[in-house]
């Protein structure tokens, strides 16, 4: 039984049951030429536009290493904190499927370039170290689509069609070592490794590392045992799920379908599975090939890669700053809390705020605008608070007139609505809505003695000593206003009056 009619509820199987997962996270690199060959790798090219002998296998032709691919993934090792290899070679990985046409992709096996490292990821205050077993370079293969029949899929189909421009395209492939212990956590700790990994990537610009576009893209390894066990359970393997939300969902919704089949006494099937993006379910795919099954051997066309130490020591030398250690840079800065700076990750604010801040603001003003009223705004029209058409340079202006006096928070809201509106800068929709603070007596005046007038009971509870009921008459006041009184200068006038 690999499809039970209902699952386990989620808190239920945690419980009873321990997952280990473990992920291989595929990365197209930016490279500009293919792994061994000159063709271009762009996205979107017409189909079959990017080929040559050497990426179609045609018979003579011979692959070149991509020398730009391996400093990549040295860089990518080092980053994740692995060793490199002084010496190691590519092996042929034999299968006959026609997304590659060569009958066999170029990969490492048992000599990857990067082994042994570790990525550090939080969830809240849960810190996990995840173990990197290795990070090795092969060939993307191409790509093929099944017209005709229901399902897309290669049964029923009347013909198939394939693109070859994505084969030879460099991939890295980055493998966890089995993560147990993170319990009720795993499905988190999948998406927040992720999270950081594609920051990495990012980081080091070795990739766009666009899930949508598949150019990183995981498989999700779930098993479960009974808690108290010393033994792991069976895996399966969820491919190519192409979305952070999707990661978590697929460790969530195996752990849960894994527990149903234990409950009724059965086996967990290892095999691999396919992630359903409309309802975050995943079934059953073929059952997973054996490493014998492809008959790898070093591959005779290539010299072996040898990087020296110099090299090595070079490229580690010249690594950016990573996004762990900047975040930890950052916060020392901004002297926010922990749990402030986790926030402005997850709203994906950090850079919104670093440049709100370079622009002048204070970087508590700047983490309030961007996580406040901002993120609220980006919230309501599904939007990136990356992709709303206000600027950090106009937000530190708001916050300038805010902290001068010029605007109070009502009005500086005000001011928001009319820049997300195209209104334009906001010194400008300040004079075009006439957004002032009211801080001129004579215009307060009269405000302030209506309030008083109005509100014969709070004036006698002020008068009797109970000022703090000044605050309501302070409300009347920026009503009468339309919220463009000073409220401090306000109050003083109400003190003065009833003084
Ligand atoms: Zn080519």
């Amino acid at each position: 039984m690999t499809e039970p009619a209902t699952l386990v509820a989620y808190d239920d199987a945690v419980a009873r049951y321990e997952p280990v997962i473990g992920l291989e996270t595929h990365v197209e690199l930016g490279t500009t030429a293919k792994m061994f060959c000159g063709c271009p790798t762009r996205f979107g090219a017409e189909p079959n536009s990017a080929v040559c002998p050497v990426c179609l296998g045609l018979p003579g032709s011979l692959p070149v290493t991509n020398v730009a691919a391996i400093e990549y993934t040295i860089r990518i090792g080092l980053a994740l904190n692995c060793g490199i290899a002084s010496w190691c070679r590519f092996a042929r990985k034999n299968y006959f499927y026609p997304d590659m046409p060569k009958d066999y992709q170029i990969s490492q096996y048992d000599e990857p370039l990067c082994t042994d490292g570790w990525l550090d990821v939080s969830v809240g205050d849960q810190h996990v170290r995840v173990g990197i077993e290795r990070v090795h370079l092969e060939e993307d293969t191409g790509k093929s689509l099944h017209v005709g029949g229901a399902t897309g899929r290669i049964h029923g189909a009347d013909y198939s069609l394939f693109d070859y421009n994505r084969a030879g395209i460099p991939l890295v492939e980055v493998v966890t070592k089995p993560v147990p212990g993170t319990g009720a956590l795993a499905p988190e700790v999948a998406r927040a490794y992720v999270t950081e990994l594609r920051d990495v990537l990012r980081t080091l610009g070795v990739s766009d590392v666009r899930m949508e576009e598949g150019s990183l893209r995981c498989d999700v390894n779930v098993s479960i045992a009974p808690a108290g066990s010393s033994a792991w359970g069976t895996r399966t393997e969820t491919k190519n799920v192409n979305s952070l939300r999707s990661v978590e969902r697929a460790v969530r919704f195996e752990i849960q379908r894994q527990a149903a089949v234990l409950d009724a006494g059965q086996k967990v099937v290892q095999e691999t599975r396919h992630l359903h993006e409309d309802t975050g379910t995943t079934t059953s795919g073929r059952s997973k090939e054996e490493a014998q099954d492809y008959r790898y051997f070093p591959e005779p066309d290539l010299l072996p890669v040898a990087p020296s130490p110099d090299w090595v020591e070079e490229l580690r030398a010249a690594l950016p700053e990573l996004p762990a250690a900047r975040r930890a840079r950052l916060q020392a800065e901004w002297e926010l809390p922990d749990l402030d700076m986790a926030a402005l990750r997850h709203a994906g604010a950090i850079d919104l705020v670093e440049q709100t801040v370079a622009a002048g603001a204070a970087p508590a003003d700047a983490r309030k605008w961007w996580l406040g009223e901002l993120l609220r705004r980006a919230n309501e029209s599904g939007v990136e608070l990356a992709a709303l058409p206000v600027t950090p340079a106009q937000v530190a202006r708001v916050a300038e007139l805010v902290a001068t006096g010029a605007l109070n928070d009502k009005l500086a809201r005000q001011a928001l609505d009319g820049m997300l509106a195209g209104e334009g800068d906001p010194d400008q929709v300040v004079a075009a809505r006439s957004l002032a603070v009211v801080s001129d007596d004579g215009e307060l005046l009269s405000a302030v003695d209506a309030a008083i007038a109005a509100n014969p009971d709070v004036v006698a509870k002020i008068r009797s000593g109970k000022t703090a009921a000044a605050g309501v008459l302070v409300g009347a006041v920026m009503k009468a206003t339309r919220g463009q009184a000073d409220a401090t200068r306000a109050r003083e006038l109400i003190m003065e009056r009833l003084g």
